[in-house]
């Protein structure tokens, strides 16, 4: 499906991200991950990948740094030729009510889950226009559709990311490059792991289908929106969420 396909996945060295890439090569693209600092978890990913036969490279890379991205997606651009895929999923939490909630804890979050995917978007532009062909996939999230007690930085940050969708979406739209967004619920990886059984209890409760989601799930509309199947689909959010934000 994605054969000669190259994907650039951000955050593919664990959770989610790392199950985007491994369905990606599953379905023939190579694979450029870029991760924060798990050197362990990353070339886990890349053995695994590669064993598969696909080309697989791991990049070190805070997608919050302007320049480390430029810098990062140049590399990625002489080690594989082309980017066709970009998938904008590293993300981080910091938690806590506006009451107490730090100002670095609010700026942190936007700029690794808000401005991280504007600085890929930005960096792969020019490249895919030239090109006119390209598929752009952010990881939003239902709580930037609904909001979130406790949450207001992630939500801000993934309401934002679905603003960049619909707005890149538009600006690229006659250039043969869609851009669209993935919105998962509650999908168990270590982002979700220090929730309280209490709390997990309670999302499970509220979620329609009665489950927490996984990785493998969130993957197959990456899959889906990188795929010709979608090739008339852009600007649209897709959600993950088991019935949850219904
Ligand atoms: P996770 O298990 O915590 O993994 C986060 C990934 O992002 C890791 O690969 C991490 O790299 C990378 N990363 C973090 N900060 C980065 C930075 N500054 N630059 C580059 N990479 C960075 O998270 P997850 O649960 O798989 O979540 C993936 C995405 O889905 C996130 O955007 C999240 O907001 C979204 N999402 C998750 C859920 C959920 O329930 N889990 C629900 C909705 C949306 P290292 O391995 O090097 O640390």
């Amino acid at each position: 499906m994605l054969k000669g396909k190259t994907a650039v996945v951000t955050g593919g060295s664990r959770g989610i991200g790392a199950e985007i890439a491994n369905k990606l090569a599953q379905n023939g693209a190579d694979i450029a991950l870029l991760y924060a600092g798990n050197d362990e978890a990353a070339s886990k990913v890349v053995s695994a990948i590669s064993r598969l036969g696909n080309k697989c490279v791991a990049y070190k890379c805070d997608v919050s740094d302007f320049n480390s991205s430029r810098n990062t997606v140049e590399r990625i651009i002489t080690d594989f030729g082309e980017i066709d895929i970009l998938v904008n999923n590293a993300g981080i939490v910091r938690d806590g009510f506006v009451l107490s909630m730090q100002e670095e804890d609010f700026d942190d979050v936007i700029a690794v889950n808000l401005k991280g995917s504007f600085n890929m978007i930005k960096h792969v532009y020019r490249h895919m226009m030239k090109r006119r062909t390209g598929r752009i996939i952010n990881i939003s999230s239902v709580v930037g559709l609904s909001g979130n007690a406790g949450q207001s930085n992630y939500a801000a940050s993934k309401a934002g990311l679905i603003g960049l969708t619909k707005s890149t979406a538009k600006e690229l739209a006659g250039r043969g490059i869609t851009c669209n967004a993935v919105a998962p619920g509650y999908i168990e990886t270590d982002m979700t792991a220090s929730l309280s059984e209490g709390v997990k209890a309670g999302y499970i409760s509220a979620i329609p289908m009665r489950r927490a989601g996984n990785g493998s799930e969130v993957a197959d509309a990456v899959l889906f929106l990188a795929s010709n199947m979608a090739d008339y689909i852009t600007g649209e959010v897709i959600k993950v969420d088991g019935g949850l934000s219904m």
